[in-house]
């Protein structure tokens, strides 16, 4: 990058994309935490409806068709990741049950009543975590649930430096208690809560990504984006 202080906000789209399609998960996370996620949640049959919001490739929603018997729809944002979506549930012999489409998280495509469970992993951020959890709860069955993972704060007080980082990044950023606290507000019952653990990002996110960068920046070399 040309400028030090740039963002993820103000990259190129199209390389973003390039980036993390070749990546097997697009955020922090691990099929363990999907599986103890899913292990609070206990309404689901074969008949449930199930929303991956901001799914990506699909790396966990794979993990999670493994470990559900009803339906799953994926929706992300961009067609790449929704063709490769559909790539990896066809591989898995999935694509009767699991299911991408190209769509917003702001606009999403369910009646109300009609999911048993939303899901959504590193993604409920681009809408934000109050606005994301207020907009879709009319989607939800009674007694239905959600599942997110959200950029919190594991205490009161951080470094300076590391917390201006994350309020110019993500200013919505919170303390757990706060983000239960919301969600709660925003008509949910809080049922359980814990912490990724570290691997979900070092050996599940970006030790994958030192290949990755390797041969992006040798493709793009003298690229200034
Ligand atoms: N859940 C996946 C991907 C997380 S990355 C995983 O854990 O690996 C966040 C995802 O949200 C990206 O795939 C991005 O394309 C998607 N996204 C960003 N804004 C979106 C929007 N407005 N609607 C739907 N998806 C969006």
């Amino acid at each position: 990058m040309s400028d030090e202080n740039k963002t993820i906000h103000d990259f190129d789209f199209n390389l973003i994309c390039e980036y993390f399609s070749s990546l097997d998960q697009q955020g922090p996370g691990s099929p363990e935490v999907t599986i103890k996620a899913l292990s609070f949640i206990d309404n689901l049959t074969a008949d449930s409806r199930i929303a991956d919001i901001g799914c990506g490739t699909g790396g966990q929603t794979m993990v999670l068709a493994h470990h559900t018997l009803g339906h799953i729809t994926g929706i992300d944002l961009f067609p790449t990741f929704i063709d490769l979506f559909n790539l990896n549930a066809k591989k898995l012999n999935l694509q009767d049950r699991v299911s991408g489409i190209v769509g917003s998280m702001e606009n999403l495509p369910f009646h109300n009543e009609e999911l048993d469970l939303i899901w959504s992993e590193g993604a409920i951020y681009n809408i934000g975590f109050e606005r994301g959890l207020k907009e879709w709860h009319k989607f939800l069955k009674t007694g239905g649930y959600i599942a997110v993972s959200e950029a919190s704060w594991f205490t009161d007080k951080r470094p300076l430096e590391i917390d201006k980082f994350w309020q110019d990044a993500y200013p919505e950023i919170d303390t757990v208690s706060n983000k239960v606290a919301q969600m709660q507000a925003a008509g949910y019952l809080p049922m359980a809560t814990f912490i990724l653990p570290e691997n979900c990002w070092t050996e599940h996110f970006y030790t994958p990504q030192v290949l990755s960068q390797q041969n992006f920046l040798e493709k793009y070399k003298g690229n200034k984006s």
